[in-house]
């Protein structure tokens, strides 16, 4: 039986609930195991219709997350992790942010003949393999057995290894908040990563993410993976349509399907900082991890040679996801 939920799904089995036993809203808004199971969202593009209930919700939800810096910022030496202060501009909502976790993208495109305006809502991915979480040198960053992937505002030192290796450049900072005041700080990081974590906290109270519950039109459905890419690819043939997620940086939680080719959207729409591309991802992790077999496997007189062409092969895949972050 299919545990895919949507608003409306959701909304459906609350009125039905209440007719009968009173069953817990939890059982009827996610799958009842939604801790150790990787859930994905599938994000219909053809039924959003761009009014920004999700991302006012998402604001709403997650207030209380939202960093609440201490200045003066502390003078770093030397000055190689740049100073970025978005809590004088906490209203805007056209990018990511420390305070703008999902915003919605668009892109005029042809859609059976006709110009169209397609609205995209854009955040963390959630990638089942997630480099920001493997390769963040704190441990800040953690996965958990749901496959949600988020940052720990307490460890975290804001050094934004975790946006160097995102294929989507998607977690943000904000300067003078987090561990490294406490630290050194003058010397270490320079603030706090935030991005989406999925409203981790909600779902494990068995309650929707605050984008999904607050959209009217359903374009979000959440549930097991499997499912949701059995549900994107039955979408797909009905509509003629495309998958974006499945594959990308080895596959995601958060799939996407479109009447139209990715790229083509990826072309039509605007690019630049905090606004992530559309583009081919390759799999970050899977660089990351031939480069940490070849340190140990090659001949002592190759390592160099071997590292170098590996390092090269896995920087041409992050310069690639910076081309396309500021195309
Ligand atoms: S999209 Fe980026 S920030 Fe999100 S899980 Fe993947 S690597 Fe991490
Ligand atoms: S899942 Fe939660 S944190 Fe992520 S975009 Fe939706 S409301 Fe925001
Ligand atoms: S609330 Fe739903 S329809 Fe409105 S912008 Fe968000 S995803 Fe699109």
């Amino acid at each position: 039986m299919s545990t895919l939920l949507s608003r409306r799904a959701f909304l459906r089995g609350g009125v039905a609930a209440a007719g009968t036993v009173a069953a817990s809203p939890v059982a009827k808004a996610l799958p009842q195991d939604n801790t150790s199971e990787q859930l994905a969202t599938l994000i219909d593009i053809q039924r959003c219709i761009g009014c920004e209930s999700c991302v006012e919700a998402c604001r709403d939800s997650n207030q209380t997350k939202f960093p609440n810096p201490a200045k003066p910022f502390p003078k770093m030496y030397p000055n190689r992790v740049p100073v970025e202060d978005w809590s004088e501009k906490q209203d805007v909502m056209d990018r990511l942010t420390p305070y703008n976790w999902l915003f919605i993208q668009s892109a005029y495109v042809d859609v059976n003949g006709e110009e169209t305006e397609l609205s995209i809502p854009r955040r963390c991915m959630h990638c089942t393999n997630p480099p920001c979480v493997k390769l963040c040198p704190w441990g800040a960053a953690q996965q958990l057995d749901n496959g949600i992937s988020r940052i720990d505002a307490d460890l975290c030192l804001g050094g934004s290894k975790c946006k160097n290796v995102c294929p989507w450049q998607i977690p943000q900072r904000q300067t003078g908040t987090g561990l490294y005041l406490d630290l050194l700080p003058s010397l270490a990081g320079n603030g706090v990563m935030y991005k989406c974590d999925r409203c981790h906290d909600r779902i494990a109270e068995g309650e929707l993410p605050a984008c999904i519950d607050a959209c009217p039109e359903d374009v979000q459905t959440i549930g097991p993976r499997d499912e949701i890419i059995a549900e994107a690819h039955r979408i797909a043939a009905d509509i003629d349509g495309y998958i974006y997620g499945e594959h990308e940086n080895g596959g995601t939680n958060t799939i996407y399907v479109s009447p139209v080719p990715f790229e083509e959207i990826n072309r039509a729409m605007e690019g630049g900082k905090g606004i992530p591309h559309l583009g081919a991802a390759t799999n970050r992790m899977e660089a990351a991890e031939n480069l940490a077999l070849a340190m140990v496997i090659a001949p002592f007189a190759g390592l160099a040679a071997a590292a170098g062409k590996i390092v090269k092969h896995f920087k041409s895949g992050i310069d690639q996801g910076d081309a396309n972050e500021t195309k």
